[in-house]
């Protein structure tokens, strides 16, 4: 059980952010300038439905515009609150700068249980919403730029878009308002798994370094490691997928809002994915044991822990028992700071929630710049590679016939090396850069500074030096 002294989220990032720029040289007047949150600008609106008048209460908070647009999800759930807001809207400054995703930090709320209306009042109660934040410019392609996040998905941005569309119907990058919107208006490939692929590329570019996977005492690559995984959400279900179809990953464990799932030979998380869908929870799935307190699992022993879920799910009431080696962070701040020292202190590694779930609004980054520069990636280019790789090919079967069909080419080799990149190839070429740059960044604070001993504070003052150098350049 949680106790009274567990901070709020907004105060644990604060915490975490004070240990950072302890180790750092600023103005105190520069530090508090990063860390507080801008604005937060609060609205209470009513719908008419269901032959009465309904009032929803919504945020959407400002934290840093050192970078405009500023940018972040919008949540909906009947948990948010302006705390709740800010904190988040706090860790997408450090999040983009981390992953030099050229924005601000922003994030929104809307208190609404999305699964109590249908369709077609979630689309009234969006698009109302949209026009509150619209009016006042805070949903605007040069200003603030939203996008999915728990509760939302590619839906509430079409609708969202559209609404801005209505609004200003002479803005010729109308769609680059909001991110995460389907691909036929205007969305681009790989962003409903972008952070899903994020986690997979973040553990990929951990187990490279030897050093960093024996820090969490592990040894070898991904092949085989036990896994669990909190939530099965977007960010969860794609993780767990590509964990274990294409890295040989075991997901033992995988945890629901009913409960979770064991199963030491590995869950099928496709199966367990359709029985959610069809069930409402993972209760009663057939090839696992099923335990109803969830949470008991967080505690199971595996390799690594993956909470894809909401925040302060490892807190000080379980902290001290949670047995993972390496802990990834694919939710916002799923670890509360004084569960954090916990883990520290225990010898916990902890890949964290600003670097490991960057993913999202890194691929939001290229769909930005792909409404604002009106053309698909790829277009352009794609053919005259694949016209020149055709040359090279030619060029090797003409030598080869020249010694008498002396080699042969690998049977796929052809086939994979004539295609030229299509836009999902590059979004996902671009997404693991800028993975495996953010975590050189973080892992080099780690391992030159005798004073930085994890993860989490090097990611800080990684992302805190790059604000600061934007406000000193602003003349700050
Ligand atoms: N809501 C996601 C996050 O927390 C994505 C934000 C975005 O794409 O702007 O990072």
């Amino acid at each position: 059980m949680k106790t009274k002294i567990e901070p709020s989220f907004r105060e644990s990032v604060d915490l975490m952010f004070n240990r950072a720029v302890a180790l750092m040289e600023l103005s105190p007047g520069l530090e508090e300038k990063i860390r507080v949150c801008n604005a937060t600008y609060t609205v209470r609106f009513g719908v008419r439905l269901r032959g009465q008048i309904h009032t929803f209460t919504g945020y959407r908070s400002v934290h840093s515009e050192h970078m405009e647009p500023v940018k972040g999800g919008i949540r909906y759930s009947l948990a948010v609150h302006q705390d709740e807001v800010e904190a988040l809207a706090a860790l997408m400054t450090y999040k983009c700068a981390l992953v030099e995703a050229p924005f601000g930090g922003s994030k929104g709320g809307l208190r609404v249980d999305p699964r109590a209306w249908e369709e077609h009042e979630l689309e009234q109660i969006t698009r109302r919403f949209a026009y509150e934040l619209i009016k006042r410019d805070l949903i605007n392609p040069a200003q603030n730029v939203p996008a999915p996040d728990m509760g939302t998905g590619e839906r509430e941005m079409a609708w969202i878009a559209d609404q801005y569309k209505r609004m200003n119907t002479t803005d010729i990058n109308y769609r680059a308002c909001v991110t995460g919107k389907p691909i036929n208006a205007g969305g681009i490939q790989g962003r409903v798994e972008a952070t899903g692929r994020g986690v997979q590329y973040a553990l990929h570019e951990f187990f490279r370094h030897p050093e960093d996977v024996q820090a969490a005492h592990l040894s070898g690559g991904l092949d085989g490691k036990r896994v669990i995984v909190q939530g099965l959400g977007n960010v969860g279900y794609h993780a767990a997928k590509f964990l274990r179809e294409e890295d040989g990953c075991k997901i033992i464990a995988i945890i629901e809002h009913d409960g979770g799932l064991m199963n030491e030979a590995g869950l099928d998380v496709e199966a367990v994915r359709n029985w959610i869908t069809r069930h409402g929870g993972v209760k009663g799935y057939p090839d696992a044991t099923y335990i109803p307190e969830g949470a008991r699992c967080l505690e199971e022993v595996c390799d690594i822990l993956v909470p894809a879920a909401m925040e302060g799910v490892i807190n000080i009431g379980n902290a001290e028992r949670i047995k993972a080696p390496l802990i990834i962070e694919a939710a916002n701040g799923p670890i509360t700071a004084g569960a954090d020292d916990i883990l520290r202190q225990k010898g916990t590694v902890i890949i964290p929630d600003m670097y490991a779930n960057a993913g999202g609004v890194t691929v939001s980054y290229f769909e930005w710049v792909k409404n604002l520069s009106h053309i698909r990636f790829g277009r352009i280019g794609r053919r005259q590679e694949e016209g020149r790789h055709q040359l090279l090919v030619n060029e090797l079967d003409r030598l080869n016939h020249g010694i008498g069909d002396a080699w042969e080419l690998s049977p796929d080799f052809k086939q994979k090396y004539l295609r030229g990149a299509g836009e999902l190839e590059l979004v996902r070429s671009g997404l693991d850069d800028t993975m495996r740059s953010a975590y050189q960044a973080m892992r080099e604070v780690w391992h030159s500074r005798q004073d930085v001993t994890d993860l989490r504070t090097a990611a800080y003052l990684v992302s805190i030096s790059r604000v600061a150098a934007s406000y000193r350049a602003m003349g700050l």
